[in-house]
């Protein structure tokens, strides 16, 4: 299966392997520029990623070490992992919005073990049994310096600013701040006609942000730093809004394949978050806390077979979606709660 796709208009794909994921690949896709070739993404830190990136360059009729330059949508190492490596071949620039690219500076200046603590604090608030809660205190206590993966990204030496064209020779490409799959995530909009004349808006790079078979994973923006109560869902529904108003000619999303007709994806995915949150608003009746919400939750699989990491990222969600309720008066905290129980409202 060949893994370089031509877009026509100077845009190409390249499909990226991410190693043992059932996502499967990242599409890193490529831009002509009068200035040479800028990638949109990089894909996952792995030798065999590495070599499909670099062997797909030149399938395209260039070279790894001919980038001028690297924009990320988010954070995320399916899409940043392979950025370090492509600036050290090409002496590229790395782009990124200040969001995310404060992720990464925190990523990489806290030890494991800060991050250990405060993931246990948070499970133990969200009302995690303590068998869960457990593995991590020893993995605090144990104060082991080792590197988890993901933990040594590239640090970005641009800033991506939302609403500027970004400085790209010969082409007109506009950054659109989508916070909510991630803080800084960013959309990119091709504003040029489409190359077969497709009907509509130019076209847009979406990232995770809209894809067309699956509804990207919104959690808590998790900061040890700070303790701002934010609300990734409603940042996410917002941003959504604004991509379904945009009405691109086509979207090149990072994961599975191009699609047409933005507003109709867009409008499947605001009619799906609005069922799930009348589900759990009804799960709600009874005070329930974070963790027995996620146990009560629709996830892809029984929550007993969902492995650990995984139940992590769905307490994560859970909570996401009780801010979201929250924030709408549909749902309040029970008074003097611990560990804090939520229960929909009137
Ligand atoms: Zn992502
Ligand atoms: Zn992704």
């Amino acid at each position: 299966m060949t893994q370089v796709t031509d877009h026509g208009g100077g845009v190409h794909s390249i499909r990226v392997p991410i190693p043992d994921n059932p996502l499967g690949h990242t599409l890193v896709h490529l831009l002509d520029t009068d200035a040479g070739p800028v990638l949109i993404d990089t894909g996952w830190d792995d030798p065999e990623s590495w070599d499909t990136l670099t062997a797909g360059l030149t399938a395209c009729g260039t070279d790894v070490k001919d980038v001028t330059g690297v924009l990320i949508t988010h954070h995320h190492p399916d899409h940043h992992g392979l950025s370090a490596k492509v600036r050290d071949a090409s002496g590229a620039w790395i782009a990124m919005h200040e969001a995310d690219a404060a992720v990464v500076r925190r990523t990489r200046e806290n030890p494991p073990s800060r991050w250990y603590a405060y993931m246990a604090a948070k499970l133990v608030a969200a009302g995690a049994p303590e068998a869960h809660v457990a593995p991590l205190i020893a993995a605090r206590d144990a104060g082991r310096p080792r590197k988890l993966p993901g933990l040594d990204p590239a640090l970005p030496d641009r800033t991506i600013t939302p609403g500027d064209l970004l400085d790209l020779p010969g082409r007109r490409l506009r950054a659109i701040w989508t916070p909510g799959h991630t803080p800084g995530h960013v959309c990119l909009h091709l504003e040029e006609e489409h190359p077969a004349q497709l009907a509509g808006n130019g076209r847009l790079f979406s990232g995770d942000h809209v894809l067309p078979g699956i509804t990207p994973h919104i959690g808590l923006y998790e900061d040890p730093d700070d303790a701002t109560v934010t609300d990734p869902l409603g940042d996410y529904l917002a941003s959504l809004e604004r991509i379904g108003a945009l009405g691109p000619a086509e979207v090149l999303p990072a994961h599975q394949h191009p699609f047409t007709d933005a507003p109709a994806r867009v409008a499947e995915l605001l009619d799906h978050h609005e069922a799930r949150l009348a589900d759990l608003r009804a799960l709600l009746a009874a005070p329930l806390t974070p963790w027995q919400l996620a146990e009560r939750m629709e996830w892809n699989r029984p929550w007993a077979d969902i492995p650990y990491g995984s139940r992590n990222i769905a307490v994560s969600e859970a909570e996401a979606h009780l801010r979201r309720l929250v924030k709408l008066g549909h749902v309040e905290t029970v008074q003097g709660s611990d560990p804090v129980t939520y229960v929909a409202t009137g």
